[in-house]
Formats: structure tokens, C-alpha cells, sequence
């Protein structure tokens, strides 16, 4: 390999020193070819994880981990074709609104998604409760399902971004998922790939984010923005609240019914409030509306029942029965329930995200190993949330078991360690923090 001094490069990058553009493309070709070991990927993992990089290497990187795989060009297709991407939450279920709700408004919306990550839900899990619900389209199924439903969600096909999947693998085993240019090429190689017109960012902060801290909540932002410069996609970001769980329900299943609650007018007002911001802002890339008539055209599809509709077309369009938009029988029910009340009166002042996040999990809603089954049916509803005041003894939450039962004070006493109530409610914290672009 006489063009590419391997040893020195990674000696020059543990220093600190700069990579050029040239160096960067045939690391990661070769690297996705088998010809660079992982010993030798690793050690650049974490010499960039320590180091940092600059935008430009930042960019090169995210640019040939996407060219190392199948590019979609999806918005020559299309006079526009929206994207969005999350970066994961607690009872974050809006990919799943947004999409038929954007739709109905005459954009089109398409996303390649992701399974559960840590303690935070995966949007394509909760599709898979649906019965029937196929979220492992080819690209000529997800294609075919933009044209019959104007929305589609699938997960990321094998041919999308394989160095990504190698690089992912080494970094959760090398300690180094935790770097900001790695996070920022990992994410935007993927999305990049599709090739949509416009993608919206939804990066969460506080204590159910991957960024607890709104500065590192906001320099992801930044950094996810700046890798897509030249691409073609446009891309704008909204900071959004993370500190508690979004909506009520947390799980599959049980965010499947929230999600039609919404569409039908009747589901959380932050649900509703976080999607809705998004969909103005993917309304108003498509240039077809600008902000006034952008809420106007959500307005008449949420009114008119359009957006549910649109749901019911979408679901049929991937394989499921439309009557689950209205029946909910055909979900998994839970087998038990169990209530968890409020230990003394006052106003309910925290709940760490995280900690409500990694319980779900625990529930079977999630997986801790990658061969794990989810169970639809189990999940948390959180009843009383942050800012609510409450009586001793009420509920102020229903946890739903599925096949595993547990004992259920020892549920309870888990859910109330991560619970904190006080004599006033807590400073109200905004749902939209800032938007970049
Ligand atoms: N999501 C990804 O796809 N990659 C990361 O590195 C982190 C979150």
C-alpha cells in the first residue's frame, strides 16, 4: 500500500495532526474493502474520538462513508422528496405522525429508520407492532410506497453506508460512540444516501437525549448541518425538549394508539406541538408554502381527518391493515397493568428520561442485545408528568406488562426512583428550543 503510509497516518492523527481529503476516502474505501484490518480502523476510531476533527475532514468523512455503499438520489426523482431523522428520545413517536400528516398536505416523505438504540425507542419497532407491517422494504417496495401513499418508513437497506455498519460495530466495542465527527458522519452518511430534497434534524436535549446538555445538543446540530454542505440535501435542525418522556405512552404498541390519537385530534398537545413544528418547517423547504399557509395547510388535514386517512393509505401501502387506525384490537394488549401512585401531594418536579427510558426497555420494550424480541405489548404510560400537581395516592402512572410478568412492587419502587416531587412546579421548560439552519 505504497499511496497510503497506514502507520504514519494514524501516527500523525494521535498527534493531533491534520488528514487530507485524499487520505481520508482511501482509508474508508479500503477499510470497507477488507484490506485495511479493524485493528488498524480502530485505532483511527479513537484517535479521531480523542483528537476531534476539523469540518472539512468531518465532511470528507461522512462523504466517503456514504459513497461506500448504494446512493438513492431520491430528489431526481422527485420535485421534492422530505427526510427527517431523530436523534432518539422516550415515547418519541414523531416520524410516525409526522409522516402521513406531511403527506397529507401533498409532500412527499420518505425515511430510512432505526431500531431502538440504548434506552431510547426505535421508530421501525414500533411499526413492527403493527400486524402484517413490513418495514424491510427494497427500494423499488419503497419507492412503489411513496407513489401509493406519499409516505413511506423502512430501515436502512444492507447496500446503504456498509462502512458505517463496520465502523458502528468496532466503535461499541472500542468506547468511542461518543465523538462528536464520528456521531455526525455515522448519522448523516445514512441520510445523505437517500438522497432526499430537504431533511429535517429533530436533535433532542436534556435527560432523555444522546446529548444531555443543550451546548452538545446544539454543536451536534451544528455538525450535522455542516456534513450535508454540497450535498444537495438541504437541512435544517430544531433543538427539541428531551427532559421528559414525549406524550404519554412509552413502548410499541401503546405508541402506535398515541400516534392515531394525534392524527384523530385527540393525543398529547406535546406530541402534537413537536410535530407540528417540524412538519412547518419540511412544508416550508418543499416551497410550496411559506409559515402562514404551511400551519393553515396541517390545520385543514388534521381538521378534515385527511392526515388519518393518509395514515390508513400508508399502512396498506407496507402491508398492514388499515383497521388498526381505528380498531385497536388487532395490537398486542397488555396482560397486566400496573398502577404506580404518587407517594405524597405536590407537583410532580422530574422524571430522569434516561432512567424512564432504560425501564421501558427493561419491560421488553426494547432490546439490550441486538438478537433480543420486543414485546409489543409492554410499555409505560406516563400519566402525570413534570409541572403536574397531584394528590397522595393518585396515579400518576400505568405500567403495562406483556408476556413477562414481574412483581409489582418491585416496579413501582423502580418507577418512583426516578421520579421527584416537591411543594412547586418546576421551571417550565420550552418544547422547541432553537432552530438552526
Ligand atoms: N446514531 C447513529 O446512527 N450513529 C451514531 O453514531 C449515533 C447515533
Amino acid at each position: 500500500m505504497a499511496d497510503l503510509n497506514v502507520y504514519e497516518l494514524l501516527n500523525r492523527k494521535r498527534r493531533g495532526g491534520p488528514l487530507d481529503a485524499r487520505e481520508i476516502e482511501m482509508f474508508i474505501d479500503r477499510f470497507t474493502n477488507g484490506d485495511i484490518p479493524e485493528y488498524q480502523m480502530s485505532a483511527l476510531l479513537m484517535a479521531i474520538a480523542i483528537n476531534g476533527m476539523t469540518t472539512a475532514e468531518m465532511a470528507t468523512l461522512t462523504q466517503a462513508m456514504l459513497r461506500s455503499g448504494e446512493q438513492w438520489h431520491l430528489r431526481d426523482r422527485y420535485d421534492f422528496i422530505a427526510d427527517k431523522h431523530s436523534t432518539g428520545g422516550v415515547g418519541d413517536k414523531v416520524s410516525l405522525v409526522l409522516s402521513p400528516w406531511v403527506a397529507a398536505c401533498g409532500v412527499k416523505i420518505g425515511m430510512l429508520s432505526g431500531r431502538g438504540l440504548g434506552h431510547t425507542g426505535g421508530t421501525l419497532d414500533k411499526l413492527e407492532a403493527i400486524p402484517r407491517f413490513n418495514a424491510r422494504l427494497s427500494r423499488d417496495e419503497f419507492e412503489r410506497c411513496v407513489e401509493d401513499a406519499g409516505c413511506v418508513i423502512s430501515t436502512s437497506t444492507e447496500g446503504i453506508a456498509p462502512a458505517d455498519k463496520k465502523m458502528y460495530a468496532l466503535r461499541d466495542v472500542t468506547g468511542t460512540v461518543e465523538s462528536l465527527p464520528l456521531i455526525t458522519a455515522s448519522i448523516m452518511s445514512k441520510k445523505l444516501a437517500m438522497g432526499a430534497s430537504g431533511l429535517i434534524l429533530d436533535v433532542k436535549t436534556g435527560s432523555g437525549a444522546f446529548m444531555r446538555k443543550y451546548q452538545d445538543s446544539k454543536a451536534l446540530a451544528q455538525s450535522l448541518i455542516a456534513a450535508a454542505e454540497g450535498s444537495g440535501t438541504r437541512v435544517e435542525a430544531l433543538i427539541t425538549d428531551m427532559d421528559q418522556p414525549l406524550g404519554v405512552a412509552a413502548g410499541n404498541a401503546n405508541e402506535i394508539i398515541e400516534t392515531f390519537e394525534v392524527l384523530k385530534g385527540n393525543g398529547p398537545a406535546d406530541v402534537e406541538e413537536v410535530t407540528r413544528a417540524q412538519a412547518i418547517r419540511v412544508l416550508v423547504m418543499s416551497n410550496k408554502f411559506d409559515d402562514a399557509s404551511a400551519r393553515q395547510a396541517l390545520d385543514d388535514a388534521l381538521r378534515s381527518g385527511r392526515a388519518l386517512e393518509q395514515a390508513r393509505k400508508w399502512v396498506a401501502a407496507q402491508g398492514g391493515d388499515p383497521k388498526v387506525v381505528d380498531d385497536y384490537g388487532w395490537l398486542a394488549e397488555p396482560t397486566a397493568v400496573v398502577e404506580v401512585k404518587a407517594p405524597r401531594s405536590g407537583f410532580v418536579t422530574a422524571i430522569d428520561t434516561y432512567q424512564a427510558g432504560m425501564f421501558t426497555v427493561d419491560l421488553g420494550a426494547g432490546r439490550k442485545k441486538a438478537d433480543d424480541i420486543i414485546d409489543y405489548a409492554a410499555g409505560v404510560m406516563f400519566d402525570r408528568k413534570p409541572g403536574d400537581e397531584v394528590k397522595a395516592g393518585d396515579t400518576i402512572a400505568r405500567i403495562q406488562l406483556g408476556e413477562t410478568h414481574r412483581d409489582a412492587e418491585e416496579l413501582r419502587a423502580r418507577f418512583l426512583s426516578f421520579v421527584e416531587f416537591g411543594d412547586a412546579p418546576p421551571e417550565k421548560r420550552p418544547l422547541i428550543h432553537e432552530h438552526l439552519h
